[in-house]
């Protein structure tokens, strides 16, 4: 029997960086020391600030609920909130977990859904990607309707910090993904908070788990009997280029133990001098909807407008490839 670093139990868990070997007691509490140092540093939480949390039900969504919770539902107010994307089988399952959790902790929660803000459920964007492809990828309209109403669902709640699920391997899988595309504007968003001020409609963002491998948070989870769900990942992530990078830096970690961490200490280093080089970018408002926005168009009214037009697109797609020229012959587009 391997036994703990920390005392003589059976060791539970392997942390291939340290290396450690923690029996179940001394990880949990290892681990919740991280997030709570993650939180201290960067100043993520301050007294009396009401926090809203996105739950999207899965694992690391409700260790973030349950982690503010039990270190700061004294001193500030938790409210969660969850967008339902429309993907049947998949979110409408994760999402109950999301609300078991709440109701177990006794955290009030708000919903909203993309069919009634936006408009489309991913599953009609998907079928509206099927049809046609050069419209891009489903988690590429996923992710920006999803941003947009977070920070809409928290500025309803009167929220002046919303609180993330993204742990370490999102975070380094963005940051390379960011940096593969040569996108230094995206990758100065990065980082524990995202805009140290509720400022141009836009609620700061936190992100408690950002030091902590999502294996560990897996292993949290189950540890604590957190209600979450775990079932088949979605339906349409498939397309995501994200998945590529994740299998790249798992293979990377597994080689090289500690890669994770260089990558975010790298990163560390890297986001002032990429903020100096990108100061006086002004915020500006969508001329359409009168969202705070970089560009004249938000990204938010760019996608509603790329659905919009969809129909016309289809009608006139000048198809480039032999499987785009199949398609179109074959379409009656009748929506
Ligand atoms: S994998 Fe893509 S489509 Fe699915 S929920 Fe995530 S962002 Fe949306
Ligand atoms: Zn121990
Ligand atoms: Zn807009």
């Amino acid at each position: 029997m391997q036994t703990c670093d920390k005392c003589a139990s059976e060791s539970k868990v392997l942390l291939s960086y340290g290396p450690h070997k923690l029996c179940e007691e001394h990880f949990v509490d290892f681990f919740e020391k991280r997030v709570g140092r993650t939180i201290r540093e960067h100043n993520l939480v301050k007294k009396g600030e009401k926090i809203a949390v996105g739950v999207s039900g899965g694992k690391d969504s409700a260790t973030t609920l349950y982690l503010l919770h039990k270190y700061y539902s004294n001193s500030n107010e938790i409210h969660a909130v969850m967008i339902d994307e429309g993907i049947p089988g998949y979110r409408d399952v994760s999402l109950e977990k999301g609300k078991e959790l709440c109701e177990t902790l006794g955290i009030e929660y708000t919903v909203a859904t993309y069919k009634k803000e936006v408009g489309h459920s991913m599953e009609d964007i998907k079928h509206k990607i099927d049809l046609n492809h050069a419209l891009g990828s489903t988690c590429g309209f996923c992710g920006v309707f999803r941003r947009f109403l977070l920070n809409k669902l928290a500025l309803s709640v009167n929220a002046d910090k919303l609180a993330t699920g993204h742990n370490l391997d999102d975070e380094v899988q963005s940051i390379c993904m960011n940096f593969f595309d040569a996108d230094t504007q995206r990758m100065a968003t990065l980082g524990p908070i995202v805009q140290e001020q509720k400022e141009h409609g836009l609620v700061p963002r936190i992100k408690p788990l950002w030091e902590t491998p999502e294996n560990e948070v897996i292993a949290y989870a189950a540890f604590k009997g957190l209600p979450h769900y775990s079932g088949e990942c979605c339906p349409y992530s498939y397309q995501a280029k994200r998945n590529l990078f994740r299998e790249m830096l798992n293979k990377m970690e597994a080689s090289i133990p500690g890669t994770k961490y260089s990558i975010l200490s790298s990163f560390k280093e890297l986001k002032p001098i990429i903020r100096q080089n990108m100061k006086g970018q002004k915020i500006t408002t969508c001329s359409q909807c009168g969202n705070p926005s970089a560009k004249t168009l938000c990204m938010v009214c760019t996608k509603q407008n790329q659905l919009a037009e969809e129909k016309l697109e289809i009608k006139n797609h000048k198809p480039t490839r032999e499987k785009d020229r199949a398609l179109s012959c074959t379409i009656k587009y009748t929506a």
